[in-house]
């Protein structure tokens, strides 16, 4: 059955034109998907119910089932992890700031970057979400918090730019003015560097904000923390970004998780210094979150105390506010422990 949710309006329109339907029914039913929200074709009551069982036996709705949903006690931050329709497991967490709801979505189960400090590459890749199931990630989360959100970050399991189509479709839907028309200005779409997808994206001209995990200014140290780096080096990922720049007039973003003896020292952020001296670059610092198979470590104070290196150096840097640390806010961790249950139930 067709994954519904997934298509955009000529699609729809297509589709239903096959069911020798009227070309407007496609508009009437999209907006009950993108709009009202429906999860039911039951709920679309303008439509004869002969044309509604029609859609039942030839589309599915899809919906993604809470299997777990942890509430911070420190703060309004709610992870969720959230079961696809084949059983897979992705997360989802809910985060609370001064002007609104953000939501922090997956775009893949695992992930095949192999980031050495990540919990998503220990976990193993699995495959692309539909665009659906990045749409429901949003709704389901909206409607189990009965908030709205407004602001969005592709920031959990998965590499966006390793599943870029269904990316692309996902953030057409939801921009679309006749259905969510939400601005891509308030999305960020976090990568490790795949650089000929950082170039078309710039090409696209969306709007929406870039931000690339750079973690190690050195390109010899960055290959042996982040693999993806041997295949797109340093300079030609920062070369990609000034392209960014250059096309959109958007501020590319720095992640920089700090690792403790890894990449703190004084000498670390003169490198970084160097690296972006061109751009008027903001880093974003986190303390790397402990992964129990990994022995990277920080402190809230080591990367405050990198921050001053850098801001020395005239790079504007600040340290990420940690969110919900008592329900391990760590991407992929969630989805991890439960796989790996799982397995031992299994055995
Ligand atoms: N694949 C994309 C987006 C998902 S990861 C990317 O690499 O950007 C989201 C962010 O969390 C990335 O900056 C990633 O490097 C970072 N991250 C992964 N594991 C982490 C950990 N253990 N501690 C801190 N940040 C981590």
């Amino acid at each position: 059955m067709k994954d519904i949710l997934s298509m955009t309006l000529p699609e729809l329109q297509s589709a239903v034109q096959e069911l020798h339907e009227p070309k407007y029914r496609a508009a009437q039913i999209y907006h009950w998907l993108h709009v009202r929200k429906a999860t039911d074709f039951a709920q679309m009551t303008d439509l004869s119910s002969a044309l509604r069982t029609k859609l039942q036996s030839e589309f599915c709705i899809k919906r993604l089932f809470a299997a777990r949903r942890l509430a911070s006690s420190m703060d309004d931050t709610v992870k969720y992890l959230y079961r696809l329709p084949d059983g897979q497991h992705v997360e989802t967490v809910l985060m609370h700031y001064q002007h609104g709801w953000r939501l922090c979505i997956s775009t893949q189960v695992g992930c095949r970057m192999g980031c050495r400090f990540c919990a998503s590459a220990i976990a193993g890749y699995v495959r692309n979400l539909e665009a659906s199931e990045m749409l429901l990630q949003i709704d389901e989360t909206e409607r189990d918090a009965g908030i709205s959100i407004s602001g969005l970050v592709l920031m959990g399991i998965g590499e966006p730019l390793d599943n870029f189509r269904n990316v692309m479709q996902f953030l057409e839907l939801l921009s679309d003015q006749k259905g969510r028309n939400m601005s891509l200005r308030h999305v960020t779409v976090s990568t490790c560097g795949i650089v000929p997808r950082i170039r078309e994206l710039a090409d696209r001209r969306t709007g929406l904000t870039l931000a690339v995990s750079l973690h190690n200014p050195d390109n010899a140290g960055r290959s042996q923390l982040m693999p993806v780096n041997r295949r797109y080096p340093l300079p030609e990922l920062l070369e990609a970004c000034q392209y960014y720049f250059a096309k959109t007039g958007r501020r590319v973003t720095y992640e920089y998780a700090v690792m403790e003896g890894e990449n703190d020292s004084p000498q670390d952020a003169g490198k970084l210094a160097d690296l972006l001296k061109h751009q008027q670059a903001h880093v974003n610092l986190i303390p790397v979150n402990a992964v129990k198979e990994r022995a990277f470590h920080a402190d809230r104070q080591a990367a405050q105390r990198f921050m001053q290196y850098l801001e020395k150096m005239g790079v504007h840097a600040t340290v990420r506010r940690t969110l919900g640390s008592d329900i391990d806010a760590a991407c992929g961790q969630l989805r991890h422990e439960t796989e790996s249950d799982a397995e031992k139930r299994e055995e």
